[in-house]
């Protein structure tokens, strides 16, 4: 059942997590601002982030059909979590025990998504790659679904060849031993201490492989990616994996002004004006921007390395600390904070940055990122070359992807997979000094980035517009999307 005025109608259904909710309220708005109905399902305690951002969108007054959004309740309860535990954010890291409590809850939530989807009869639901039983509802109602990754296609391509050659199985897990990738386009190593040990989470093999199969019997797959800037492994992950793929991004690109960009995500710790007007005072491409990311939790003696890093170079810097791991309140080297302020050279934000609105000032020049997919893309359509340093999930393969195939990246030189709340490595001051060093010198090599992080800026930017290739893909989609209604209508 499509809307009143004949639009199809499409729900959004992200896995509850900032890095996962974010790109998805995005693609939301995306197909919104081409006249599709949206709805947007979440739970209660997730709301509050989006809501300003789906507000936002629907003042605007640009919408035919204002974006919905859909609350199912979270069985905390039922699952032996504590009330408002709706979101990884909210548990301990270290406490395996609640992570797979939290991941019980989600599955509970199966009922309610397929009386709402009962209700509803959408001609489409977008959901996770990590709800894989969305597949067997949507199903049921023949409703097609479309899954959503979040994540690159290089990264799809590289875990099919994986999976594919069976590699993992003749390494042992966190060894230093490498190996390529066969069949990619480029010839790609990865040590296997880069890639997560499975052997430590029972059950989330056979967690992964009920995805992938609920993948492989989905109508195919929506990306936030945009095609010129992984054409090889676009036409790869369509002609060797087999997948349908529409790649609509980069979807952040749906944030068009100041106010809908510090909206995105979370309620910022920072007033935006204050942060706008600390750029304001700095040279074009001067600042390094340091942000991991929605989940990870620094150490202490990280923090103090980093701040030594920054300290060694002329470089100002924003740093953002979302929560510091560690009961140590003086988290940074003494008066460090009061005298990069004194001197105007740094920006500490404790809690939630405005990233996609300091990406795109012109003062900033590089991004320290631990290479989530979101930070990536949205690094590389602001044109910010970066300095990658990954910790966990796929984030050693973005590297790659950032480092050797796009060329807009060096790495700050980590080895091993550490998941979030195991201990890792301390990378020292120096490490973090020469490789932030080598994008914002100025010299051959950083020219030589920042002009290809341009030129992909300026695809991305390309792409999105009438006529590039994600405005045609998506359009492309929708249309399907309308056929198939008319199909089936006369059926
Ligand atoms: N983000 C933000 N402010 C912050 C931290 C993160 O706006 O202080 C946003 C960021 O722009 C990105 C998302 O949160 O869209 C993080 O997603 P990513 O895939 O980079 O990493 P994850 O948080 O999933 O590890």
């Amino acid at each position: 059942m499509g809307s009143a005025t004949g639009d199809p109608h499409i729900l959004f259904f992200p896995f509850l997590a900032p890095g996962h909710i974010i790109p998805a309220v995005d693609l939301a708005k995306l197909f919104a601002s081409r006249g599709v109905k949206t709805t947007v399902i979440t739970t209660p305690g997730n709301a509050p982030s989006i809501q300003p951002s789906i507000d936002q969108a629907n003042d605007s007054c640009s919408l035919r059909h204002p974006i919905a959004l859909s609350l199912l309740p979270f069985p905390a309860a039922e699952a032996g979590l504590p009330a408002g535990c709706e979101n990884p954010i909210a548990i301990p890291l270290t406490n395996l025990d609640m992570r797979a409590r939290f991941v019980a809850a989600i599955e509970l939530l199966q009922q309610p998504f397929a009386r709402l989807l009962r209700e509803l009869l959408p001609d489409a639901v977008v959901t996770d790659f990590l709800l894989p039983w969305t597949q067997d509802v949507a199903a049921e109602l023949a409703v097609p679904r479309l899954v959503f990754h979040g994540t690159s296609l290089f990264f799809l391509c590289a875990s099919h060849s994986i999976d594919r050659f069976k590699v993992l199985e003749s390494v042992p897990p966190g060894s230093a031993e490498s190996f390529v990738l066969h069949g990619l386009p480029h010839r790609i190593e990865m040590r296997r201490s880069q890639i997560q040990d499975f052997s430590k989470m029972p059950g989330i093999m056979e967690f992964y492989d009920r995805c992938k199969n609920s993948e492989e019997r989905s109508y195919g797959v929506v990306a936030n990616s945009y095609y010129e800037l992984e054409p090889d492994y676009a036409e790869h992950y369509r002609k060797v994996v087999g997948r349908r793929v529409w790649n609509v991004g980069p979807v952040s690109f749906c944030n068009g002004n100041e106010i809908e960009k510090s909206r995105r995500g979370d309620k910022t710790s920072i007033d935006c004006n204050q942060c706008l007007s600390w750029l304001n005072t700095k040279k074009p491409g001067s600042v390094v921007y340091v942000c991991f990311g929605s989940m990870y939790k620094l150490p202490i003696a990280q923090i103090r390395e980093i701040a030594l890093g920054l300290e060694a170079l002329d470089t100002p810097f924003i740093l953002v600390v979302r929560d510091v791991r560690g009961n140590d309140s003086d988290w940074l080297p003494q008066g460090f904070e009061d005298e990069v302020a004194g001197r105007e050279k740094g920006l500490i934000i404790r809690g939630w940055a405005p990233q996609i609105l300091i990406l795109n000032h012109e003062a900033v020049g590089g991004f320290v990122t631990h290479c989530g997919w979101n930070s990536c893309l949205e690094g590389v359509s602001a044109g910010v070359p970066m300095i990658t340093w990954p910790m966990y999930a796929e984030q050693f393969f973005n590297e790659r992807l950032i480092v050797e195939v796009l060329k807009v990246g060096v790495g700050v030189g980590v080895k091993e997979y550490a998941d979030l709340g195991e201990e890792r490595r301390v990378v020292a001051g120096e490490e973090i000094r020469m490789a932030v060093g080598r994008v914002m010198d100025g010299g051959e090599e950083a020219e030589e980035m920042r002009r290809r992080a341009r030129e992909l800026a300026e695809m991305a930017r390309r792409a999105v517009e009438e006529g590039g290739s994600s405005y045609v893909e998506l359009g492309e989609l929708i249309q399907e999307l309308i056929e198939r209604r008319k199909t089936a209508g006369t059926e």
